[in-house]
């Protein structure tokens, strides 16, 4: 046991680093401003005003609830100054407002869909994103509606996107836009959390200038935009972007199982939340409005993600360098005994992800079946999914250990071996994802350069990397864990073995 506790503890600090960053890069939310705030300010009570008032029942396309909704938000955008157009199209009804001298192209476009599944009031999806626009434009408009400004809210957005694709189709057959517009789309899969800006469309660089001086603080992530590709969720943004428009697309995550549900009420809508987006729609367009989009502008790549206090935008040569250079910087094996670490790793992921699949059968079986509609609230998470995340750490641990132990036997010495298998794995799939896929493959790369660090036994030096791991990793797993649901209680076992691979490594033996 002392043996095992002198392996142990020169990486004592590492997890302390760890520890430290997840405290620190854990995402926070703005406090609700009241309605007394200055009129220059978003204030998320006076957008819950529009929300409570509208997202009494379900407002499906084409019912009277929605119209009467529509009616609503045309009295109120006139009453700011906008000039409103009506476009009715397939007794669909989108509501087109800009100012009355407004130029004919680009322009910043503040969107949200007007309707709602038939089931549900809506508050969040997407009553956030018609209180957003609103109170938005108002904050916007003090002066004066600005000539560039604009709001479009659409509608069958939950009947395939219907609203946007006759709105983009009528632009397209007026001409091709000598400017491209600037899109700020509010949408919502969830009631509560942190918002994310979980896609870009434009060029990244420019687009990221303007998202840096902007004060927003929701949550960005090249990954995010990685994912989300693969998803079959669609929202009215892809229509924009597959039309050449540049924007911002975000989302609340936070509560998904009063996704399209009769739960989706104003009470369960964080004003908090709602004064994060609004805060950053209303920089963003302030940052766009007059700035001039030049249409011309170079599309490269950015990989991009968040830390306390900012976001960071770097190239993605960067990460691929520090991905390959990780694997360069791998010491040499001993001997062929070294790589049984590779095993244990290869295995790792498959166990945890069987051991979170018996847990989802064992929930069932005890009758909690209720668990299956609930999904992890990160203030308060449900014992299940701490369980989950538990087990697939645990797991993990013990096959790094074993694979150790292991590799001592077949030495056939008593010195404790090095564990380079698991290092040589955790880093080689850091250096593929950072090299195949660099936003999304960035994720790992710090994690790598702790394994390396242990791999030539120098925990000491391995500090700084774990604290980076620990900062970058955080926003991803906050950002994962509320949108699932306990049958995909497998993923959330997984999910921490490959993001967390270096923080196990440290129990695995180390010293050569
Ligand atoms: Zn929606």
């Amino acid at each position: 046991m002392s043996a095992f506790l002198a392996r142990v503890s020169p990486r004592a600090p590492l997890v302390v680093a760890a520890g430290v960053a997840l405290v620190v890069a854990w995402p926070r939310l703005p406090a609700a401003k009241p309605a007394s705030a200055p009129p220059a300010a978003f204030a998320a009570e006076r957008a819950l005003v529009h929300i409570r008032a509208w997202a009494v029942t379900p407002r499906p396309s084409g019912s009277p609830a929605h119209a009467a909704v529509v009616d609503a938000a045309e009295a109120e955008l006139e009453r700011l100054g906008f000039v409103v157009a009506r476009e009715e199209t397939r007794g669909l009804t989108n509501l087109v407002a800009s100012a009355p001298e407004a130029p004919p192209d680009g322009g910043v476009w503040l969107v949200a869909h007007s309707d709602t599944v038939a089931v549900s009031p809506g508050a969040a999806d997407d009553g956030l994103g018609l209180g957003v626009a609103m109170e938005a434009a108002r904050a916007l408009a003090v002066d004066g509606v600005p000539r560039d400004l604009h709001v479009l809210l659409t509608d069958g957005e939950e009947e395939g996107l219907l609203g946007a694709e006759s709105h983009a189709a009528g632009v397209a057959g007026r001409g091709a836009l000598q400017e491209p517009r600037v899109v700020l789309n509010v949408e919502a899969r969830g009631t509560e959390g942190p918002a994310y800006m979980f896609q870009l469309a434009g060029p990244s660089a420019a687009l990221l200038d303007v998202w840096q001086a902007s004060g927003c603080t929701a949550q960005a992530t090249s990954l995010a935009r990685a994912v989300y590709d693969q998803l079959p969720n669609d929202t009215d943004f892809t229509v924009f972007r597959r039309a050449g428009w540049w924007g911002y697309d975000f989302a609340l995550i936070g509560g998904a199982a009063r996704y399209h549900s009769p739960e989706d009420t104003p009470e369960h809508l964080d004003p908090r939340s709602v004064q994060q987006v609004g805060d950053c729609v209303t920089g963003l367009a302030r940052g766009w409005l007059g700035r001039g989009v030049s249409s011309d502008a170079v599309d490269a790549a950015r990989v991009y993600f968040q830390v306390p206090g900012g976001t960071v935008v770097v190239p993605p040569a960067l990460v691929q360098t520090f991905g390959l250079a990780a694997l360069l910087a791998l010491p040499r094996p001993r001997g062929w005994a070294a790589s049984v670490g590779l095993g244990a790793w290869l295995v790792a992921p498959f166990v945890a992800g069987m051991g979170g699949f018996g847990l989802y059968r064992l929930i069932l079986a005890l009758g909690l079946d209720s668990w299956e509609r609930g999904t992890i609230e990160m203030a308060a998470p449900a014992p299940w999914y701490v369980a989950a995340a538990a087990l697939g750490m645990a797991v993990a641990a013990g096959l790094a250990w074993l694979g150790g132990l292991l590799e001592a036997r077949l030495r056939g010495r008593e010195d404790p071996p090095v564990g380079w298998g698991w290092h040589a794995a955790t880093i080689a799939l850091a250096a593929v994802a950072a090299c195949a896929v660099p936003t999304a493959g960035y994720v790992l790369v710090p994690g790598a350069w702790v394994s390396v660090f242990l791999a030539r036994g120098v925990p000491r030096l391995a500090v700084v990397p774990a604290l980076l791991a620990g900062l970058v990793v955080t926003p991803v797993l906050c950002a994962i864990y509320p949108a699932l649901t306990t049958g995909m209680l497998p993923i959330l076992t997984v999910v921490p073995v490959l993001l967390l691979g270096w923080l196990l490594g440290p129990v695995a033996p180390a010293r050569p």
